[in-house]
């Protein structure tokens, strides 16, 4: 029986396809915008520029300096650049981290976002933004930072490299999981959850042996965008807690911490809910759902230890301490010792101890 649940629609609309880059001047003209500032990282300066000479009169120009984890003086020198170009919204064309430079202008301006997605992160489907100040990142809800419109183009992705494509397709993979068991789940949440498990465990391995095939490239991006509808829908667990922690306090790098760490938190609580067990490891055709994880990751030849990262075993009692203090609610009780244990499992690259 389908138990009572709150279900809350947040608004945005979705442009997707192989070539929907083509309807960005129209998405631009339908916000009653005229000059959009197109913002992107250093490193994908060029694409910003295509997009800017595409969009023609309607570009106000190009801002390439996103980094990691929004540094406020990247969110200001944005914002200034936006004032003094006359932009009246912004395009974000690019990976989480370009899209959290567009959230963090939109929220102090109030300027309408369009974001193109160019990896599976996802946070162009949520309202969840995060500023680094003084070496410490905030994040917050709000629901001027969601994007207007999304337009997943998976030809843009096509240059993403395999082992980021693998990694950061994990990353999604981890929304969907903690989706599934989330303390506010829903069966409408749970569907879309588990279809993203789904489309990107079947897409990964074929992108992974051809970084180039776009019906794989098509099949993962729909898959992140059921992942990216999941984050911002519903409340996430012990594994994002772990890796929030891992990547605010030890600066691991994102994707890679939450590819590694997956497995482990599935296995955590394994027992505590059997339901979205079941759910993943039918979506990733395993016999269970910890160990198909960690076996997908293996055969995308993802990094499978936190040691690999340069995470010192001597930092873990430290991270356990940090990811067991004002816990995200999370279907097992969190214990510090079996944390410490988990995060020891994580750092080894062992398999995940059901
Ligand atoms: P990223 O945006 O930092 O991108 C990593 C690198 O890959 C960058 O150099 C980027 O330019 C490059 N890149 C991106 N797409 C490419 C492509 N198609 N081809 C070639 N290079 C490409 O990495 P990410 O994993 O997408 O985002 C991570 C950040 O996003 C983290 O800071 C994380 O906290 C944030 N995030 C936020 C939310 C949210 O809801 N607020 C959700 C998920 C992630």
């Amino acid at each position: 029986m389908i138990p009572p649940f709150t279900y809350d629609q947040l608004p945005g609309r979705v442009v997707f396809g192989a070539g929907s880059l083509a309807h960005l001047p129209e998405e631009v003209a339908r916000l009653g915008a005229e000059r959009a500032l197109v913002l992107s990282t250093p490193e994908q300066v060029t694409v910003a520029q295509d997009v800017a000479r595409h969009l023609g009169a309607r570009s106000a120009g190009v801002f390439a300096k996103a980094v990691m984890h929004v540094p406020i003086e990247a969110a200001r020198e944005a914002r200034a650049e936006a004032q003094r170009l006359k932009a009246d919204c912004a395009v974000a064309v690019g990976g989480g981290s370009t899209t959290g430079l567009g959230k963090a202008v939109a929220l102090d301006s109030g300027l309408p976002i369009i974001a193109v997605p160019t990896t599976y992160a996802g946070s162009e489907m949520t309202p969840i933004y995060g500023l680094t100040e003084g070496g410490l990142k905030k994040t917050g809800r709000d629901s001027r930072v969601l994007p207007r419109a999304v337009i997943y183009d998976p030809t843009l992705t096509l240059s993403l490299p395999a082992t980021l494509s693998a990694t950061s397709g994990m990353n999604a993979i981890a929304h969907c999981v903690e989706a599934l068991y989330a303390v506010d789940a829903n069966p409408i949440v749970s569907m879309w959850a588990a279809e993203g498990i789904r489309a990107l465990a079947a897409a990964l391995p074929a992108i992974v042996a051809k970084p180039d095939d776009l019906a794989a490239r098509t099949d993962a991006l729909y898959g992140a965008w059921l992942a990216g509808a999941s984050l911002g829908a519903v409340s996430m667990a012990l594994h994002h807690k772990l890796c929030h922690t891992l990547g605010g306090t030890f600066n691991l790098p994102h994707a890679e911490t939450h590819t590694i760490v997956l497995p482990h938190a599935t296995a955590y609580n394994s027992i505590a809910a059997p339901a979205a067990m079941a759910s993943i490891a039918h979506a990733i055709g395993a016999a269970d759902a910890a160990r198909g994880l960690h076996d997908l990751a293996q055969r995308l030849g993802a990094p499978t230890s936190l040691r690999a990262l340069g995470l010192q075993e001597s930092d873990l009692d430290r991270a356990a301490e940090i990811a067991s203090s004002a816990p995200y609610p999370n279907p097992r009780p969190i214990d510090r010792a079996a944390i410490r244990q988990l995060l020891q499992n994580a750092w080894v690259g062992s398999p995940p101890s059901v």
